[in-house]
This record gives C-alpha cells, sequence and structure tokens, in this order.
C-alpha cells in the first residue's frame, strides 16, 4: 500500500515553521510496512490545494492531509477537498453538540466562525477530536482512502494512533513487514557501509536504511514477506549477518538510545558513575539525567572548565597541566580518576577538548578532544580530533565517550 501525505499552510512555507506531523505520520506509516512516495506542502490556497491533491489520489491509494481544519478563512482544506472530489459538504449538528460541550467545560462560547468546522465531506466519517474543535475526516471511495486531519501535532497524533491506526490495518495490503534497528556508534558512516553494504545487497527481500548522526548510525533493516513470519525471518537473518560483520560496534539492536542502554549495562553490573566535563560543558551528564531511571547508576558531575577547578575538584596535579596542557591524554586520565574517587564511584568519566573555533595551538589544533574512563582496573584514554564547527565537536565527544564508558562497562 502506498501512501502520500500533504501538509497544508502558507506558515509552512516560511522559514519560521516546520512540517513536523509529516515525519511523524511517516514514522507510523513505515512501521506498519505502508511507504509514502510523496510528501508535499501547499499553503492555503484552495486551487493549488485541490489540484494537488486530484494528482495525489490518482497516484496513492492513502491520502492524508494535515492542516487546514482550523475555524478562519485561510482554513480550506474542506472546500479544496469538495472541488477535487465532486463532493458536497454536509453540515453536522452533532459536531456542534460536542463543540459547545467542550467549550463549557473552558467557560467559553463557540464562535459562529467554528460552525465552519461542522461541514464535513458527503460520505465522509467523522474522527472525533478529544483535544481539538477540528475533528478528522475520513473518506474510502474507489480511488483509495483520504483522511483529513488538524494541523496542531497534539490533536493530530492522537487522532492518528486511536482512530486511524486500527483502520489502515484493517485495509492493509497482503504484505507483511518487519522491521530490526541496530544502532551503531564509534565509526563513520561510509566505513559502516562499505562493510555491510556486499551483505544488504544480497538480499532482495530486504530493504536497508542507513542513517547517520553526530556518533552515531542507525540502521533499519526491514524484511518484507507474504506472511508476518517470513518477514521477520527475513529481516533477522540479515541483521545476524550485518550484526557478525560489526561487532561489538553495535550498542542496541532494540533501537534505543545510548543513554538507554547504558541505564541498564550499569544496573545490570550494579555500577555507579561520576563524570567530570571540561569541553562538553555538561552535556554528559544531560544525556545520561534525560533517562528515568538514571539516579539508580549516575553519582552526578562537574563542569570543571578552569585548570584552577580541574586541580581544586578533581585533584589534577598542577604539574600535569604545566607538563602536558589541559588538552591532553594525561589530564583527561587524571578527570577521570579524580572525579571516581572524589564522588566515591565504581566508574570515571572525562572531556577535554578545544572546542574552537580559535584556541588552536601549534600541538594542538581545535577539534582536538581527549575522553577518558576509569576504574578499578585503570584507565581508558582516547585522542581524537573532530572536524567542523563548535557545537558538532561537542556533541561527538558527548558521543563518544557515552559509547566508551558502554564498551568499557560491557567488559567489566
Ligand atoms: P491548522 O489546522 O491549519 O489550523 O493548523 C494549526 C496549527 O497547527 C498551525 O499554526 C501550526 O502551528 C500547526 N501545524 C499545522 N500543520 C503542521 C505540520 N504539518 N507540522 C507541524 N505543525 C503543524
Ligand atoms: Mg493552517
Amino acid at each position: 500500500m502506498k501512501a502520500e501525505i500533504i501538509a497544508v499552510g502558507s506558515e509552512l512555507l516560511t522559514p519560521s515553521r516546520l512540517d513536523t506531523n509529516s515525519l511523524y505520520l511517516t514514522r507510523r506509516l513505515n512501521e506498519r510496512g505502508i511507504d509514502i512516495i510523496r510528501k508535499t506542502i501547499v499553503g492555503d490556497d484552495r486551487k493549488r490545494l485541490a489540484d494537488e491533491l486530484r494528482r495525489a489520489r490518482a497516484s496513492a491509494d492513502v491520502v492524508i492531509m494535515t492542516g487546514g481544519l482550523g475555524p478562519t478563512l485561510d482554513d480550506i482544506s474542506r472546500e479544496a477537498a469538495t472541488d477535487a472530489l465532486g463532493l458536497a459538504l454536509v453540515f453536522h449538528q452533532e459536531v456542534i453538540e460536542a463543540m459547545e460541550a467542550r467549550f463549557r467545560r473552558m467557560k467559553r462560547r463557540i464562535s459562529e466562525n467554528n460552525r465552519r468546522q461542522a461541514y464535513i465531506l458527503e460520505g465522509a466519517e467523522i474522527l472525533a477530536n478529544a483535544n481539538g474543535t477540528a475533528p478528522g475526516q475520513w473518506l474510502e471511495d474507489e480511488a483509495g482512502i483520504l483522511i483529513l486531519l488538524p494541523g496542531p501535532p497534539r490533536e493530530l497524533e492522537p487522532l492518528f494512533e486511536e482512530r486511524c491506526l486500527p483502520r489502515l490495518h484493517r485495509v492493509e495490503s497482503a504484505y507483511q513487514f518487519h522491521t530490526v534497528s541496530l544502532r551503531v556508534a564509534g565509526l563513520p558512516e561510509s566505513e559502516v557501509d562499505q562493510r555491510i553494504g556486499p551483505i544488504y545487497s544480497s538480499e532482495p527481500r530486504a530493504s536497508t536504511t542507513i542513517l547517520a548522526s553526530p556518533g552515531e548510525i542507525q540502521i533499519h533493516i526491514r524484511g518484507e514477506g507474504s506472511t508476518i513470519e517470513e518477514a521477520r525471518e527475513i529481516a533477522e537473518n540479515l541483521s545476524a549477518r550485518v550484526d557478525a560483520e560489526l561487532g561489538t560496534s553495535i550498542f542496541t539492536r532494540r533501537n534505543e538510545s545510548m543513554p538507554e542502554v547504558l541505564l541498564a549495562c550499569f544496573r545490570d553490573k550494579c555500577l555507579t558513575l561520576a563524570v567530570a566535563e571540561s569541553c562538553t560543558g555538561g552535556m554528559v551528564a544531560e544525556k545520561i539525567t534525560a533517562v528515568a531511571g538514571s539516579s539508580d547508576y549516575f553519582l552526578g558531575g562537574v563542569v570543571s572548565y578552569a585548570e584552577s577547578t580541574k586541580m581544586e575538584w578533581l585533584g589534577v596535579k598542577n604539574s600535569t597541566l604545566k607538563n602536558y596542557g589541559a588538552v591532553s591524554r594525561e589530564v583527561a586520565s587524571e578527570m577521570a580518576d579524580g572525579v571516581r574517587r572524589r564522588a566515591g564511584a565504581s566508574v570515571g568519566a572525562s572531556t577535554t577538548g578545544i572546542a574552537g573555533p580559535g584556541g588552536t595551538t601549534e600541538e594542538t589544533p581545535a577539534g582536538t578532544v581527549f575522553i577518558a574512563v576509569a576504574d578499578d582496573d585503570g584507565v581508558d584514554v582516547h585522542g581524537m580530533n573532530i572536524g567542523g564547527e563548535r557545537d558538532r565537536v561537542r556533541l561527538w565527544a558527548t558521543t563518544r565517550v557515552l559509547d566508551l564508558l558502554r564498551r568499557r562497562v560491557e567488559k567489566l
């Protein structure tokens, strides 16, 4: 089954608003094995929208239109749909009554404009919206399925989850899909693709997508078959071969984030952690604590930016700073070990680097970062040069130290 998404709203054609609805819809549809063959953004223009809707319905089985269902005159999705489909709009008193009940609870009165939202395409089903005034609409005819949904994500998402996905499931094509998602840290995208390309291209019954973000690569392997068991077997066989190739660089086979994986590792081994950050300025602690339950292992962190705080708070030796400089293997080690001892944690981690721009010296160019992980058995230190702007250097350093932690703790 193939789907198209039309995002409606002139604001989405300006630099200030992003069409996030189509990302959400694409994710949920892809999970069900429904491909998105095209998505478009159309401003609040009745003629352009009607033309686009005609074109989309001719090429896809399902067309989802988001936005333009509000009460104001620039909201013309309903009218454009009547133009494109040659159907009338029918007034539904029950929509008004639901709206009145909702407004009474908020001690407000509905305005004349809101009446526009009670017009439903002839033959369409009303998808009641518990979070706003505009109901969604579901129309099924010989051209396929047309779904109209309100624009605000907090209205669209529950409506789609509760009222649309179960129905789409019912009319889904004979093909079944199963997706396995692997996440990789610490390897460049080009190397990952070079190593696994020959594996995934040998399996025509699966499609593989590779998504790269700073410090992390996601590999989604989707098997396709006539039964769900067959689809699962294809996806799992292929992912096992990818797994064997990339080994410990894969940090999850369940689509978890790195901090979620760390929480599981530390819990599993009953270990605790403290971090000392310089160039990442608290980003490591932020990522760790973004996961509920991190208090089970995370004791705390310090941002020791100056040499004085590295010495006073962490016990980094003055001579180490003088001999090797603050951005060095030696200082990273002493920071990780120092924070571990002072916090009484089983494991300590640290970052020190030159995030740039500027700060370059002869031996250490901007982008030079050292990360370290210390425990009772000693210290692991890695040096690297991260290209790009300040934000990118800091983000990479953060993801790399989290991965170093994972690798060390998995071995303990
Ligand atoms: P509308 O249904 O056109 O009245 O949209 C109301 C509001 O929903 C807009 O002002 C946006 O803030 C938001 N919105 C509409 N379309 C989208 C979209 N595709 N992605 C994210 N937000 C949207
Ligand atoms: Mg709008």
